[in-house]
């Protein structure tokens, strides 16, 4: 009889687990709290694929020989609780994928801030230098549905640390941390230490002949990476100093060194613009190199890669004024590096929903480069406290609208709209996504 799979969650990644389960001859059963979107459960349909919606059959789930978690669904359910009581193990989807991706190589990604974007510019590297190649996890799709239906030799993946909390095996060719900075903390017992942990497991399998390419000046990552038996060869970046191997920025300039390969970039040819480009640049070009991309290649594509929707993203210039849609930045770091890139002054869009934001954080900045704040939020009292005394001109909104009109109406020629709200959108938005739209939306109806 053939090993009994249990999904839970019937999203992306356990949609792509339960397709590669079935194609690799498991009993496979998802199961979804929820209901499931209409495409998912289409898939599931179409594939013969046994599942339940809108509840959780406990005695169809404890006969699991093994359990693949969500990555949304925490270790606090019920059900997830009662599963491990019974010993079953659980793993992850990208523990499952791996399983199955033969001799093809991954370059896994993860960090608090800068994921999606190292992971895209990684790919876009890929690509120009014409490896046979995949990105998978948040853009695109899961893992598992790539390796299930379209394999490929290189896979780029996009990692959470929810993702990681459930490995046991998986072992990246190339592993990436772009910094750590608190978030999510809310899943792991507010235990800073418990979010690192699940952070570094991304190079806990790692061997001599892999590399792990990390943040030099991530205060947190340097403080603990000791911590860690890490086998790993590093290949560390940094804006602060010289590295015999790594990459590092001096005088305006990205430099690589790895093994026998050296490259020297300067930071005006990057197409992405900031600070925080230039470290994930740093950061997508050592990884690149490691598995043997061109340097001119790579080159190439730094020149070429485009910002992604919602990230730093232009959106129009109207009378002058230039509108930058960042709905991403769901936390104060992200805003941050936002304002850190502005050369203009900054009419800024804040607000949202707080997961315990410490403005103190970006005072400096606003006071440096900030004419106006344009709350867009249920609750703005925080931000009024925060930035009261050092802003001027500050108004409350509830709505994309009624917020790029008074931004609209702050700014003078020359001057920049920010929408980096440091919160996440949920008070009056689906998602960031829709949060983007909307402002995208209000900008062309100006
Ligand atoms: P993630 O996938 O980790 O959420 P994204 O690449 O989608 O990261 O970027 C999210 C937000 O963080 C954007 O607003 C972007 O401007 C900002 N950001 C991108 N890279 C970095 C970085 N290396 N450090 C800090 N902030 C970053």
């Amino acid at each position: 009889m053939s090993e009994r799979l249990v999904i839970l969650g019937a999203g992306e990644s356990g949609v792509g687990a339960a397709l590669l389960a079935k194609q690799q001859g498991y009993d496979v059963f998802v199961s979804d709290g929820g209901m499931i979107k209409e495409d998912y459960r289409s898939t599931l349909q179409l594939n013969n694929i046994d599942f339940e919606e809108g509840q959780h059959t406990t005695s169809k789930i404890l006969n699991a020989a093994e359990v693949m978690k969500s990555p949304g669904i925490p270790e606090k359910n019920e059900l997830v609780k009662s599963i491990r009581a019974k010993g079953i193990p659980i793993i992850s989807e990208i523990e499952f994928a791996y399983r199955y991706k033969g001799n093809s190589k991954i370059i896994a990604i993860t960090g608090s801030n800068g994921k999606t974007t190292t992971t895209a510019m990684t790919y876009h590297m890929c690509r120009a230098g014409g490896a046979d190649c995949a990105m998978v996890g948040n853009i695109g799709y899961s893992f598992a549905k790539q390796v299930a239906e379209d394999p490929k030799q290189l896979y780029v993946a996009e990692i959470s640390s929810f993702q990681l909390d459930d490995i046991k095996t998986f072992r990246p060719d190339v592993a990436v941390l772009t910094n750590i900075t608190e978030d999510h903390l809310d899943r792991y017992d507010y235990k800073i230490e418990n979010y690192i942990d699940s952070k570094f497991r991304l190079v806990m399998n790692q061997q001599p002949d892999d590399v792990f390419i990390y943040n030099l000046d991530d205060e947190v990552t340097v403080k603990t990476i000791n911590n860690y038996p890490i086998k790993s060869t590093l290949a560390p970046f940094t804006m602060s100093k010289q590295l015999p191997q790594g990459a590092y920025l001096m005088n305006a300039k990205m430099h690589l060194k790895w093994k026998t390969e050296e490259m020297q970039m300067s930071i005006e040819d990057f197409a992405v613009k900031g600070k925080h480009n230039q470290y994930n640049s740093m950061a997508a070009s050592l990884a690149a190199t490691a598995v043997d991309i061109r340097k001119d290649k790579i080159r190439e594509a730094l020149q070429t890669f485009e910002s992604l929707e919602h990230r730093m993203e232009t959106v129009a210039t109207i009378r002058s004024v230039e509108f930058i849609n960042d709905s991403k930045a769901t936390n104060v770091n992200s805003t941050w590096f936002a304002l850190e890139s502005m050369e203009k002054p900054v009419i800024l869009i804040l607000g949202g929903v707080d997961k315990g934001n410490d403005y103190s954080l970006i005072k400096e900045l606003v006071k440096e480069k900030v004419k106006a704040i344009v709350c867009m939020g249920i609750d703005n009292r925080k931000i009024h406290e925060a930035f009261g005394d050092i802003v001027s001109l500050m108004v409350s909104t509830d709505n994309a609208k009624d917020a790029v009109q008074s931004a609209f109406h702050f700014a003078s020629k020359g001057d920049v709209v920010l929408l980096s709200p440091a919160c996440a959108s949920f008070d009056l938005f689906k998602n960031y996504e829709d949060r983007g739209h909307q402002f995208k939306q209000a900008v062309k109806e100006l």
